[in-house]
């Protein structure tokens, strides 16, 4: 009985499982089995990416900053341009919302 295709392979050179859950790198992209899915694990090409860029959560937005901008209400990252909360539309601006959804 032949299997359909589901799953990945690893995208490691040296693992190639399949994997029925593949974690993909956020880096390159790519999806690796839960061995290797570290960058660390396939020496990720585009790991440097994950290093000190935080994009910024806000709808459209593609801009990206070396340091943390962290809105105080939301914990969402920001550019320094939407870092206030009225400039990102922030969720938690006035009241407090609760959980419930
Ligand atoms: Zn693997
Ligand atoms: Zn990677
Ligand atoms: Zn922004
Ligand atoms: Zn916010």
């Amino acid at each position: 009985m032949e299997f359909p295709d589901l799953g990945k392979h690893c995208s490691e050179k040296t693992c190639k499982q399949l994997d029925f859950l593949p974690l993909k790198c956020d880096a390159c992209k790519q999806d690796f089995c839960k061995d290797h899915f570290t960058c660390a694990a396939h020496r990720c090409p585009f790991a440097f990416k994950k290093i000190f860029t935080y994009r910024c959560s806000k709808e459209g937005c593609k801009k990206k900053e070396m340091l943390q901008v962290a809105c105080d209400q939301c914990r969402g990252n920001f550019c320094i341009q939407h870092r206030h909360p009225l400039d990102h539309s922030c969720r938690h601006g006035g009241r407090p919302t609760s959980k419930a959804g």
